[in-house]
């Protein structure tokens, strides 16, 4: 589905009402940051505060009928400008002169504001920020400049001083798996799995649903779990070498973990009641959660919450997953 107005986008109500004010008022700022997970919809709100921003219409802006917003929504609008470049991971310099620096100064093409969109901000380095700078400092009346990112540490603090700072937040669980049954054609289980994962982000949830790797780690790291019992240990170990080469991959084996034992602890609390992610292994749950008692479940819960913290800052993952599924297993070894 195309999103061609705020009532389209889901969630993140308080930044769709300040852009929609915003922009009805004429009350926007010259510069912005607007950080959040991925898949959270950042650039599709900054799109939509665009072309709010140049609609012709009187209310409810962006219209999504007028002549200004369909030419934003063929991406032909001449004012609304979204910076683009070569390289995967870097904006450079030149780009930024080209593409923004050089141009900000020729006044709209139509009546109005001219709006600049850097998606990927981050990946402006050191000189291509601070060539930036001078346009975010000085900035003719009509210039609205969002810089877009999953990272706002990597933008330089003169950058930051300079603009006003929003942020997405992770929507609920129940949302991003409505939207996916909804929009996505998922059924009820896969929805309420991938959204589990998705940490509140549509665009990440959309993602596991889409991915066959998901799936068949997943498959993997839950028939570990049930079996783990009954494992040699060296089975584990050869499990977790594997799984540690890839970070991404770890930190979907911890998840697993972690919304595993929280059915667990939900099926321990509610009985029948509860309301499963992983409504599928239901006997294991249940089985698991007559023989576990409340401090095993919590001290896995919190080991595996630990690790994924440890993980952020490098650390041997090998050995934390390594001890965290013998524990799992059987629970003998402190950490
Ligand atoms: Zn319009």
């Amino acid at each position: 589905m195309e999103i061609t107005g705020f009532s389209d986008f889901i969630g993140q109500k308080r930044i769709k009402d300040y852009f929609a004010d915003a922009a009805k008022n004429d009350r926007a700022g010259h510069a912005y940051i607007l950080s959040g997970m991925k898949g959270s919809g950042k650039k599709t709100l900054a799109r939509l505060f665009g072309m709010a921003l140049l609609c012709g219409s009187g209310e409810d802006k962006p219209c999504g009928t007028c002549h200004s917003c369909k030419m934003a929504i063929s991406g032909n609008h001449p004012d609304l400008i979204t910076l683009t470049h070569e390289k995967p991971a870097l904006i450079s310099i030149d780009e930024i002169k080209e593409q923004l620096v050089s141009g900000i100064q020729v006044r709209p093409y139509y009546k109005g504001k001219k709006i600049y969109i850097i998606p990927d901000s981050d990946m402006m380095n050191i000189r291509a920020q601070n060539a930036l700078l001078k346009s975010i400092e000085e900035p003719p009346a009509y210039a609205v400049i969002i810089l877009v990112t999953d990272n706002p540490s990597s933008l330089i603090p003169t950058i930051h001083s300079r603009c006003s700072h929003i942020s997405t937040v992770p929507l609920p669980n129940e949302t991003v798996k409505d939207y996916l049954i909804k929009n996505a054609a998922a059924g009820e289980k896969e929805a309420s799995i991938c959204a589990a994962f998705a940490g509140g982000s549509i665009g990440n949830a959309y993602d596991f649903l889409r991915s066959e790797n998901f799936r068949e780690d997943l498959g993997r790291t839950m028939d570990l779990i049930k079996r783990s019992k009954n494992l040699p240990s060296n089975e584990i170990f050869a499990f977790s070498k594997e799984a540690s080469s890839d970070r991404t991959g770890v930190l979907q084996i911890l998840d697993t973990i972690l919304l595993v034992y929280r059915d667990i602890l939900m099926y321990k609390t509610m009985g029948e009641q509860a309301s499963l992610t992983f409504i599928d292994e239901t006997e294991y749950i249940e089985s698991k959660a007559r023989e576990t008692d409340y401090n095993e479940i919590g001290r896995v819960i919190r080991s595996t919450e630990e690790l994924k913290g440890r993980l952020r800052s490098n650390v041997n993952v090998q050995a934390g997953l390594d001890v965290l599924l013998l524990n799992i297993s059987e629970p003998v070894i402190s950490q």
